[in-house]
């Protein structure tokens, strides 16, 4: 066989470090070695008894549905976005249906940039974004998180260019479980309308929150917004690969063309799963168990005094600062894993070298005894 060429485009992209871990883990579990999975980015729960039963009502469905979904399911969205999010303007007309978040970014995207355009991105950052605007022909733009992981608005404003196109926007936050502060969004919110920047805001955490009062980034009024949403994480269906996008109708009428010729419509089992989400109100899972792990994780956290965190708001990650000890968390997290069994995201597959992620949506004993595995590792190396 002759060697074909990679594209350039296929050259320039990293494998996600987030799923080359978790297939590391995996691997020493099936070898039976003790591992404490902290890495993942899903909820640990089965799919729930109400979507299981519907779907499998629906099981006789085998046919294409329009590109841009069933229409019970986008009324539903609608009526749902248009509520959650405080947004008027949002029709079944402005909802797009998709295999998921991911390729909801990259319609999304695809449908509004030209070969060069920016699009500013704050960092730390979740794997996938810059590849995404790669792959749609793009610039990523990096803007810094504050300390406290919230926006930087001057550092943003300094990045604008007339090449600006677009900054996109997660709230709360993978990896930092950051909810960005109203102060902050408001002062975005004049700084993007006044220099017609598109803001795309993926919504995928904004029911996964630990505050009472909070706002989703999308009803704060962007006058141009492309909302990404789905039912990964709130409703543990990362495997069924369904969410939506919702946007100005020509937005819409541009990501279906762009779906109609490459991914088509969401799996129809899939849809329905979402129709099965929307009739329980879209409410997220876990949420009383993600409070208690985090409260866990947080007060056998606050007596290791090498790793500082900024306790999170939303998701359920807490990042890790372990500046103290190394900034190539990739080495500390490989160290970690081969002399304790505990598996960590390095900061690095988030732009943030010298932090780790550490997820909270496995079981509290996974959690405890992995921090004090963790707790451990330091007492022994960094002492
Ligand atoms: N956005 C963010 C911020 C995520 O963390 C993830 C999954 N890790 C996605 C999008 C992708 O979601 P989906 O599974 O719906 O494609």
């Amino acid at each position: 066989m002759s060697r074909i060429e990679i594209s350039e485009l296929a050259s320039g992209l990293e494998e996600s470090a987030t799923l080359a871990l978790n297939a590391r883990v995996k691997e020493m579990a099936a070898a039976g070695e003790e591992v404490y999975n902290l890495t993942a980015g899903e909820l640990s729960c089965d799919t729930p008894k109400y979507i299981q039963d519907y779907v499998a009502s629906k099981l006789g469905q085998n046919k294409y549905t329009p590109v841009s979904g069933l229409p019970e399911l986008r009324q539903a969205a609608s009526e749902y976005a248009k509520k959650f999010y405080g947004q008027e303007w949002i029709k079944p007309e402005n909802v797009v249906i998709c295999s998921s978040v991911k390729p909801g970014i990259w319609a999304g995207l695809a449908s509004i940039l030209n070969p060069g355009d920016e699009v500013i991105l704050p960092v730390p950052t979740w794997v996938s974004y810059k590849h995404i605007i790669h792959i749609t022909g793009g610039k990523p733009i990096e803007t810094s998180l504050t300390n406290s992981f919230d926006l930087d608005i001057a550092d943003i404003e300094s990045k604008i260019t007339n090449k600006t196109k677009a900054i996109l926007l997660n709230s709360p936050q993978n990896p930092t479980g950051a909810v960005y502060s109203p102060e902050a969004i408001k002062q975005l919110v004049k700084l993007a309308n006044d220099n017609n920047i598109t803001v795309l805001s993926d919504e995928i955490y904004s029911r996964l929150v630990f505050e009472a009062d909070f706002k989703p980034v999308s009803s704060y009024g962007f006058e141009r917004l492309i909302i990404l949403d789905g039912f990964s994480k709130s409703q543990a269906l990362t495997g069924w690969r369904i969410g939506y996008i919702v946007a100005p109708v020509e937005i819409a009428k541009a990501c279906t063309k762009i779906l109609s010729h490459s991914m088509g419509n969401a799996s129809v089992i899939s849809q329905y799963a979402a129709i099965a989400a929307f009739e329980h109100n879209n409410d997220p899972l876990m949420s009383g168990e993600l409070r208690s792990n985090l409260e866990l994780a947080c007060s056998k956290l606050d007596k290791i005094n090498k790793i500082s965190y900024v306790k999170p708001t939303g998701a359920f990650y807490i990042f890790l600062d372990i500046r103290k000890m190394s900034k190539d968390s990739l080495a500390w997290c490989e160290d970690l894993l081969v002399r304790k069994g505990v598996a960590l995201v390095p900061g690095e597959a988030f732009d943030a070298p010298g932090f780790a992620r550490l997820s909270i949506s496995a079981g509290s004993e996974t959690i405890s005894k992995g921090i004090d595995l963790i707790n451990e590792y330091i007492g022994e190396n960094y002492a």
